[in-house]
């Protein structure tokens, strides 16, 4: 019996397509930005989100990490999310290798930050203070129902942005997810920030690399950022070859993973003993919660996994599933199947 892996659209494998061209990659040194396929990587994903240079690094955490290195210096203040996750899931990166300061601001179910809270965070010039270096959205919003923020309210945050001289950064993980969701290019997404990171291994199936997209006196300097933290890679065309099979085939069908997880999502409301907040799937990822159970979360993931379908547990009560390339039409109704039997079984008393 096939796995249902919906714990996260990390899992992807690389599609035969691309596995083809990363036998056959044009490769060179890297570090001395002499690999083809690199830079036709990074010169499409400039394109792509509308800046003038692309950088590719091995992870999101590496190009937010580099991105903040880059905007900012020791003793900074960010502004980010109180779910962003560069706060949550980041290991405090920028502040154990960059000696930067995260002032979080209340994320809202949506992912956006009150406007008003992000100007109200933004430090006076004060002998006590630290200084506000950036403010960092995350689009779409991982922890955050995977909601995208859109152009509206990246453009009033990057007002603010200006208006105090400060850099915007947009951890785009999934930013493609959100152009998708929202019916625009991603690049009008990007448009208003000074920097924007996005993962190529997600919902997009390449097996690993993200890239950094900016200025070109910032990905310069990002650059030498990337080299600082051990991540000059040398041949790494054979990565960027997926990439590059990633931007043109991958891009255009994580519209069916929207459809999947809304129709996961409307199963699950469906089913006595869980629950879900339906208005707040808009993209690939599913939020929901066991009650009425006499099983959490943890148990419920188990018993689900004795059936071949794997969820992430994320707290006593909620669980995670995210939809992507491997996950059909068929699989969903089994997962569904499968969650029905699961909470039938242990009904409360
Ligand atoms: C996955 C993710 C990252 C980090 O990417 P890795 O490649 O796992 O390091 C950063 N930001 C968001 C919003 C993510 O979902």
């Amino acid at each position: 019996m096939k796995w249902i892996d919906l714990r996260s659209d990390t899992v992807t494998q690389p599609t035969p397509a691309m596995r083809e061209v990363m036998a056959q990659a044009e490769v060179g040194d890297d570090v001395f930005e002499e690999d083809p396929t690199v830079n036709r990587l990074e010169a499409m994903a400039a394109e792509l989100l509308g800046k003038e240079k692309a950088l590719f690094v091995v992870s999101g955490t590496m190009a937010n990490l580099v991105s903040l290195l880059t905007h900012c210096g020791r003793g900074n203040e960010i502004i980010m999310g109180d779910q962003a996750h560069i706060f949550l899931y980041e290991q405090a990166g920028c502040a154990a290798l960059g000696g930067l300061q995260a002032r979080t601001v209340k994320n809202q179910a949506d992912g956006s930050m009150d406007l008003g809270a992000i100007e109200a965070a933004v430090r006076a010039d004060n002998v006590h203070f630290p200084r506000t270096g950036l403010i960092a959205l995350e689009n779409t919003h991982n922890r955050c129902n995977g909601s995208p923020l859109n152009v509206d309210y990246v453009q009033a945050v990057s007002k603010i942005a200006r208006h105090y001289k400060l850099k915007l950064h947009m951890d785009g993980a999934r930013i493609f997810n959100a152009a998708a969701a929202l019916g625009v290019p991603a690049k009008d997404l990007a448009g208003p920030a000074d920097s924007v990171s996005f993962c190529l291994s997600k919902g997009l199936a390449a097996p690993v690399g993200s890239l950094v997209c900016g200025s070109h006196e910032f990905i310069a300097q990002a650059r030498r950022n990337r080299k600082l933290v051990g991540g000059g890679m040398r041949q790494a065309g054979i990565l960027a070859a997926a990439g590059i099979i990633a931007l043109t085939e991958m891009v255009e069908r994580l519209a069916e993973d929207h459809v999947h997880a809304r129709q996961l999502a409307q199963g699950i409301a469906h089913i006595e003993g869980l629950k879900i907040d339906l208005g707040s799937v808009k993209t690939n990822i599913v939020y929901f919660e066991v009650a009425n159970s006499r099983i959490g979360a943890n148990e419920f993931s188990r018993l689900a996994a004795a059936q071949g379908i794997r969820v992430m547990p994320l707290g006593p009560r909620q669980l995670r599933a995210v939809t992507h390339y491997h996950i059909s039409d068929a699989d969903i109704s089994r997962t569904l199947n499968s969650f029905q039997a699961i909470l039938h079984h242990n009904k409360a008393v």
